[in-house]
């Protein structure tokens, strides 16, 4: 019998003890932070109490100086494709939830699927995230079979390079079985560490298996899927407790495997339809903890890839990304359909509300305007530069020294394919001055194939 890899009395206690952090204490931590170490649990406890503002200022400063040596400025772009929302567990706070009737059953057809596929590809997008339900339809097998579709669909220069997957933990065998279709990251939200409050929100079905859910990234990692994703659905349980949780997840899968997450997510419950437990959930996090949280995830895991959805309106997304995010979506659309079809019940197919409804075009200016590179690199996972291999350079922050030029290419290809003259104009500015950064050595390397890119040449990468 596995028993829980989360500490919960340990947790509980680190957090009491650690409520009155000294100036020098959280010194040292921050320069640790700073040096690209992960943090040990009692030392994210120390920050997660902080409360004066002069420290809490700092927390924000170095979050956002070590994103910049990590990722320098560039932000990875992805939309979510949800393919089907049959399911059978009964997640209160979930619009896809059995036991809701005013949820409107859909999974697309193959055709469907390719027209989903193309309108993503029509607006620039090149990864994406595909999001199922937990129904015995979805199997390993259906999965790979949609995922084999959707790289298999192209239109004009329009490809999906890369498909990230959100769907319900499997056994060994049925992870490599998505494994050989070729997926990047495989991500499982536990949605709260904390097990009593875990049990009490999952009454029934599959998911109800706390410790299913738990070891379902190890299974992966069995399987030889080392690109995985965490996160933890805020609103659930007191979001300290939540930030220990997903830091004791990193250790336990970097002891285990030497490998840590890829990406940490940290989305809040949103309101969903026919789902009104999700307007109130028992334990919201405000807009200024909110902040908070991010700030210490990425001070606490450094390498991690810290993701930001839709879910949050412009306003927050453009005060929280700088504090350490490095993915969002933008563009999405989550009723299932939706992208090919304007279809004015598609809210009754959708899990929730979206905050951010801007276009990709729109987030990309707004994104260049704020200093940021969007990015639509896809380059690590096509060289095998992950899990392990992605850790050598991820954690001494060589990342950057890859992805910097890689971003470069990607959104001049936006550019040329895609935008709106009002972001070309934007984007071709942004574009040199970021040229202008690489080192010269390189520079002329990456200019060659800029021109190429003007020239008609695509997908090229280092
Ligand atoms: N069915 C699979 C599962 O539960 O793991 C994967 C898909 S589920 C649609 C993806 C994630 O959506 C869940 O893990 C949960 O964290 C999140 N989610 C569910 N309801 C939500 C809500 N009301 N607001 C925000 N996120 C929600
Ligand atoms: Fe189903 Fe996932 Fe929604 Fe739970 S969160 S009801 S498992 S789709």
């Amino acid at each position: 019998m596995q028993k829980s890899f989360i500490p919960t009395q340990k947790i509980n206690e680190l957090l009491e003890q650690s409520k009155q952090p000294s100036k020098q204490q959280v010194e040292e931590i921050l320069a640790k932070s700073k040096s690209k170490q992960r943090l040990e649990m009692a030392e994210t406890a120390a920050l997660l109490n902080l409360q004066d503002p002069e420290l809490l200022q700092k927390i924000f400063t170095t979050a956002h100086e070590l994103k910049e040596e990590m990722y320098g400025n560039r932000i990875v772009m992805f939309a979510p494709l949800y393919v089907g929302n049959e399911c059978v567990n009964d997640c209160v706070y979930c619009g896809f939830r059995i036991s809701n009737k005013n949820c409107f059953r859909k999974t697309l057809s193959k055709e469907e699927l390719i027209n989903e596929t193309q309108a993503l590809e029509k607006r620039g997008h090149k990864r994406l995230i595909m999001v199922y339900g937990e129904h015995p339809m979805y199997s390993p097998e259906y999965i790979a079979d949609t995922v084999h579709t959707v790289y298999n669909t192209k239109i004009g220069n329009g490809e999906i390079r890369r498909v990230n997957i959100n769907a319900a933990p499997m056994d060994v065998e049925g992870y490599k079985v998505v494994k050989d279709i070729g997926i990047g990251t495989y991500q499982i939200f536990q949605e709260t560490y904390h097990e009593p409050t875990y049990k009490k929100i999952h009454p029934s079905g599959p998911k109800s298996d706390f410790l299913w859910r738990l070891y379902g990234l190890d299974r992966a990692m069995q399987a030889g899927i080392d690109d995985l994703g965490i996160g933890a659905l805020l609103g659930l349980h007191d979001w300290r407790f939540e930030v220990m949780g997903l830091l004791a997840h990193t250790i336990h899968l970097e002891e285990r495997f030497g490998v840590g997450p890829h990406t940490i997510s940290f989305p809040r419950i949103e309101p969903a339809n026919g789902t009104d437990w999700a307007d109130n959930p028992p334990a919201p996090i405000s807009d200024e903890d909110f902040m908070k949280l991010v700030a210490i995830i990425r001070l606490s895991v450094p390498y991690t890839g810290m993701i930001l959805t839709a879910r949050e309106p412009a306003e927050i997304r453009n005060k929280i990304i700088p504090l350490g995010c490095s993915q969002i979506d933008a563009g999405s659309s989550i009723g299932i359909g939706e992208y090919s079809q304007n279809d004015k019940e598609s809210f009754k197919k959708s899990q929730f509300i979206l905050g951010d409804q801007r276009s990709l075009d729109q987030v990309v200016r707004e994104l260049c305007q704020a200093g940021f590179l969007p990015s639509w690199c896809t380059a690590c996972y096509r060289l095998g530069r992950t899990g392990e291999n992605f850790m050598k350079y991820s954690k001494p922050g060589d990342i950057k020294s890859f992805c910097h030029p890689n971003a470069i290419l990607t959104f001049s290809e936006y550019l040329i394919d895609y935008a709106t003259p009002e972001t070309k104009k934007v984007g071709l500015a942004m574009v040199e001055r970021e040229i202008a950064k690489i080192p010269a050595s390189f520079r002329g390397e990456v200019e060659k194939n800029v021109e190429k890119l003007k020239n008609g040449e695509r997908d090229l990468y280092f």
